[in-house]
């Protein structure tokens, strides 16, 4: 998909929006939402969404939405690593298919680093949902801290 294609109101992040489709959700606010990438590179790794639909991509959004939608990306990004102590935290974005986006709403990646584990493939091996459950209470622990 192009950078300038039109946004799909049936993309699966939008269906996430509406509860049409389930996701272990780990934030919510009146901005974004956070839940656990289902396809994880690692242990953690989550996704932040603006609630706003319409935005394919960074390039393609109101940049008056980008502060609140950052600031949310910060505070779910500081639960991760309180929630689960990684060595380093990866927080990424990508814009076009070429690019690697594989899902066309605006997201944000978080990506928690562990010292010798490497980096499963992107978009790749769905994970056990008892585990994503158990790593989103960690970090729901977290945030509720925070
Ligand atoms: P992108 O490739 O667009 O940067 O990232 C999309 C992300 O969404 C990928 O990391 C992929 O694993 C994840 N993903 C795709 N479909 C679903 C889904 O149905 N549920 C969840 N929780 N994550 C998804």
């Amino acid at each position: 998909m192009s950078l300038t294609a039109p946004y799909d109101q049936n993309n699966i992040f939008a269906k996430i929006i509406r509860g049409e489709t389930p996701a272990i959700k780990i934030f919510e606010d009146d901005v974004a939402i956070a839940f656990m990438d289902i396809f994880p590179q690692s242990d953690g790794h989550c996704l932040v969404i603006p609630k706003k639909t319409g935005a394919t991509n960074f390039l393609a959004a109101d940049p008056a939405d980008l502060g609140p939608l950052v600031a949310r990306v910060q505070r779910v990004a500081n639960g991760v690593v309180k929630g689960l102590s990684p060595d380093g935290v990866r927080i990424m974005q990508f814009n076009g298919a070429p690019a690697g986006q594989t899902v066309f709403h605006l997201h944000f990646h978080i990506i928690p680093i562990f010292e010798g584990a490497p980096l499963k493939q992107h978009a790749g091996k769905k994970a056990d949902i008892a585990q994503l459950e158990n790593l989103a209470a960690r970090i729901r622990a977290a945030l509720a801290v925070n």
